[in-house]
């Protein structure tokens, strides 16, 4: 059995630069058309950062065949002209990072700062440029740091009723109910991993637990929450609103990061890129729900950010395989679990 779609999107993916950024590129641009780069880790923060991480991404990969869409991160120093130079540079979003809630956040702005910040986000919306949030509020509490982030969106939604907005990694029911609550200028973006695991398998315990030891692998932030939010998502995946799309949040550490015997610590995320599409169709299926797979890859994420509709199409078929225990020197997603898909082809001109 063969599934034929539009060849799909990523609209939240962390490339890094230099050594990592020449082992995962490939693994994100074989996959997708095109894809959002997370300003965090290198920081960007300007415009002409963000040509010059995109001239980085085009040693690695052809521009012929992917389209990174570049993303500058909002601090306290972003002005007007920041975003006014930003998009000059081809730069099609901004985000928020509160600060101290995920790698490569500590230069990301405070709750009293986002207050301040009326000018930037009215520049925004009058250049057209696509507001990310990441969505947890900083400080104690770190179950409930999405619900909590919440009403302090809501503020900008309400003030600047022509500023489009992504609530990014959505790892709660509250937070999906949110964005359906919201005018059609807010979207939501769902990971991989947020539709496959919840806390009890970081914890060892679930579906993909291994008696009962922690997963570093599956540590991410927003961490995995219970089985119900987990079903909301998968709800929110297939339903046909366009307020919902993928954004793999794919993260890449290296295995001394994930593993760091003499820290005694572990980095946050998890390096989906090689096996999303797989994983997305293999749940997907399991949810009877593979006509919806197109919309949440391929064209809700594209129409939300005024894009065209790619050309070209992916091939997925119906075989089972174990993701390996590594892939370009790290631990994908899933690694040594079956999957009931595979991607078989892609092609780039037309469908
Ligand atoms: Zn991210």
């Amino acid at each position: 059995m063969i599934l034929k779609i539009r060849r799909p999107d990523d609209f939240h993916v962390h490339l890094r630069d230099g050594a990592m950024l020449r082992q995962v590129a490939r693994h994100t641009a074989s996959q997708f058309a095109r894809a959002l780069v997370m300003p965090n880790v290198p920081p960007i923060d300007t415009g002409p950062q963000a040509e010059r991480l995109k001239s980085e991404i085009f040693q690695h990969v052809s521009p012929s065949s992917f389209t990174p869409l570049m993303a500058i991160r909002l601090t306290a120093k972003t002005t007007p002209e920041t975003i006014q130079e930003a998009k000059r540079c081809g730069v099609v979003a901004a985000k928020v990072y509160p600060q101290g809630v995920t790698t490569g956040s500590h230069g990301g702005v405070t709750i009293d700062q986002l207050q301040q910040m009326g000018a930037v986000f009215a520049t925004m919306q009058d250049v057209g440029m696509v507001l990310c949030w990441h969505g947890e509020f900083p400080g104690p509490g770190w179950l409930s740091a999405e619900q909590r982030m919440l009403p302090e969106i809501r503020k900008v939604v309400d003030d600047f009723p022509r500023l489009k907005q992504v609530l990014e990694h959505i790892s709660t029911r509250e937070g999906v109910e949110w964005v359906r609550r919201c005018p059609d200028t807010v979207a939501g973006t769902i990971t991989v991993h947020h539709l496959f695991l919840t806390l009890d398998d970081l914890g060892g315990r679930g579906q993909f637990g291994r008696g009962g030891m922690l997963q570093p692998h599956y540590f991410y932030a927003p961490i995995a929450k219970e089985d119900s939010d987990r079903q909301t998502l998968t709800e929110a995946a297939i339903e046909p609103s366009g307020k919902f799309f993928l954004g793999t949040d794919s993260a890449p550490h290296p295995i001394d990061r994930k593993f760091n015997v003499d820290a005694g610590c572990c980095a946050a995320g998890v390096f989906s890129a090689p096996v999303a599409m797989a994983a997305l169709a293999t749940k997907f299926e399991a949810l009877n729900a593979l006509d919806r797979l197109e919309d949440f890859t391929s064209a809700h994420g594209a129409r939300f950010y005024g894009l065209p509709l790619n050309e070209g199409s992916m091939v997925l078929e119906k075989q089972v395989w174990v993701v390996p225990g590594t892939v370009a020197g790290m631990v994908p997603f899933l690694a040594g679990e079956e999957l009931g898909w595979k991607v078989a082809d892609v092609e780039i001109a037309s469908r």
